[in-house]
């Protein structure tokens, strides 16, 4: 067993208190590490060393920055058996979504380096005849950023990646129960020879490590994914600064009566199901047509029923357990309630037995989900499938829009104009049609919409680096003295 260290300007350190926390597997309960217990004296420390960090970038072209992060795309990939390997005990996902997700992080690393080679910027034409006026994207110098434990090596290369091919030099604050893993891609960042201070990894709680980070004035802007809570909390602490931040979802799915019933089911269960619903796009809340509600649910139920729920190391296992305790007590707290207000469970309803954790849940679907429900107002975040049922369009559209979330939306219909009225209306940042929730490609535009609890900005290949550089306008006085006037002329 391993005693992981911070990495703080390019060198691996005890926290200065020395304390100590363990890293345990929820998919075995085995203790996997113990990791650095960071204090807010480091997270001061690893912001200094960010300031030395971004002195260093400063001096990489372009072209320098990109070539860094094909070289840390290239650590990942040859370390890559030992991530997946370590990414399914640590976060508990089965090894194929796990491998999946080592090469979404090696795709990340290289659409960076990709993009910020071609992030061009403006001259604007003026009024004035003796000015040129243009833009610059410029580094916006220390990020601090968090990132949850969901997909704990995709999410921060989502922020690491293109912060870095920015010029930015960042402090990252992982989450806790995904640690193990992070400081795995840490050694990736050091394998490739990334300036010192240029990312420092400071483990520990989010409230006391995060927290710091997030408000010392040593930090220039704050990049953060998790919950709306915190998120919000992040954003009053920040005031000021530069944010992204991408929050919750309570992704509505619309099946109409005349969508192609097989892609819709496939669709909706994969967006209910993938990670064990532990995904901000997932299928949250599934609005049925009453004509074909019933069909709809029974073929989820069936679906659910045939997950393999198993140790995730297992290559036959479609889902493992959930990640930790509080986001499975969270999903038992949303179906006490449901049930409690005349929900239906179809298939699943609780934690599974026989397994080395309490954190195996099973493949849930629940009909008949009220309006006031938590399942309903809340994010869930474990596999569930709650459906209701709607006559009309416009009720279906008033149930999805009626939430404090708006993330992600999906319909199902074969009608185009059908599509682009919810397509128009739903209010999310992002709306597949006859599509799951959960499509997404790294450069894709990703984000809450505004006058919702579900983030600002937009994540997302070269959204990202626009997100992540500050805009400098450079106005030039090009005339000339007199006497070259005249000469011009003359
Ligand atoms: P949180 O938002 O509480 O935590 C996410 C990260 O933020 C963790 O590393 C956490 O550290 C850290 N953090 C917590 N408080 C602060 C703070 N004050 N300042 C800075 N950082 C902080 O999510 P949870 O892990 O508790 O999950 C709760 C719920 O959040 C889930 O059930 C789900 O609904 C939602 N969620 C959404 C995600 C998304 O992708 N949109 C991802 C993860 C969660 P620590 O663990 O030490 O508190």
């Amino acid at each position: 067993m391993d005693d992981l260290r911070l990495y703080i300007g390019g060198s691996w350190l005890e926290s200065e208190a020395g304390a100590r926390f363990e890293a345990r597997s929820p998919a075995t309960g085995a203790v996997l590490a113990t990791l650095a217990e960071g204090t807010r004296e480091d997270a001061r420390r690893a912001i200094a060393a960010a300031h030395d960090g971004k002195r260093h970038l400063a001096r990489l072209s372009v072209w320098e920055r990109a070539r860094l992060c094909l070289r840390v795309a290239d650590a990942v990939e040859r370390r890559r058996a030992v991530l997946a390997q370590t990414l399914t005990l640590d976060q508990g996902k089965p090894h194929a979504e796990a491998e999946a997700e080592v090469d979404s992080t090696i795709e990340g690393w290289r659409n960076a380096a990709d993009h910020a080679k071609w992030l061009e910027t403006s001259v604007i034409p003026v009024e004035d005849p003796h000015k040129r006026v243009l833009t610059i994207r410029q580094p916006r110098g220390v990020y601090g950023v968090i990132t949850p434990w969901n997909f704990p090596l995709n999410i921060p290369t989502e922020y690491l990646a293109p912060g870095l091919a920015a010029g930015n030099a960042i402090v990252w604050i992982p989450a806790p129960t995904t640690s193990v893993v992070a400081v795995q891609l840490m050694e990736c960042l050091e394998e490739a020879e990334i300036p010192p201070g240029a990312v420092n990894l400071v483990t520990g709680p989010g409230p006391v490590v995060g927290d710091e980070v997030v408000a010392n004035p040593g930090t220039d802007a704050v990049g953060f994914t998790g919950s709306s809570a915190t998120g919000e909390q992040i954003a009053r602490r920040a005031a000021g600064k530069p944010l992204l931040l991408e929050l919750g979802g309570n992704g509505p799915t619309l099946i109409l009566d005349d969508a192609d019933l097989d892609r819709a089911v496939e669709a909706t269960a994969f967006g209910s199901f993938f990670n064990a619903g532990q995904v901000c796009s997932a299928a949250e809340r599934i609005l049925v047509h009453r004509r074909v509600h019933d069909e709809v649910a029974e073929r989820l139920a069936d679906h659910a029923r045939r997950i393999r729920l198993d140790d995730p190391r297992k290559p036959e296992t479609e889902m493992g357990p959930l990640n930790n305790e509080p986001v499975a007590a969270k999903t038992d707290r949303h179906l006490a309630d449901a049930i409690a207000r005349g929900a239906n469970v179809l298939t699943g309803g609780g934690r599974a037995t026989g397994f080395p954790t309490n954190l195996y849940y099973q493949a849930t679907v629940i009909t008949g989900i009220t309006r006031d429900s938590l399942i309903n107002r809340e994010e869930t975040f474990g596999p569930v499938a709650p459906l209701t049922m709607f006559e009309s369009e416009g009720e279906a559209l008033a149930w999805a829009n009626d939430n404090t979330l708006g993330l992600v939306s999906a319909v199902f219909t074969r009608d185009l104009s059908r599509a682009f009225y919810f397509a128009e209306r739903l209010r999310t940042g992002i709306v597949n049609v006859n599509e799951s929730t959960n499509y997404w490609e790294l450069h894709i535009p990703f984000g809450g919409v505004a006058g919702k609890r579900s983030g600002v900005g937009r994540i997302g290949g070269k959204h990202t680096l626009m997100e992540m550089t500050d805009l400098r306008t450079i106005c030039l006085d090009v005339r000339r003295s007199d006497r070259e006037g005249s000469l011009r002329t003359g």
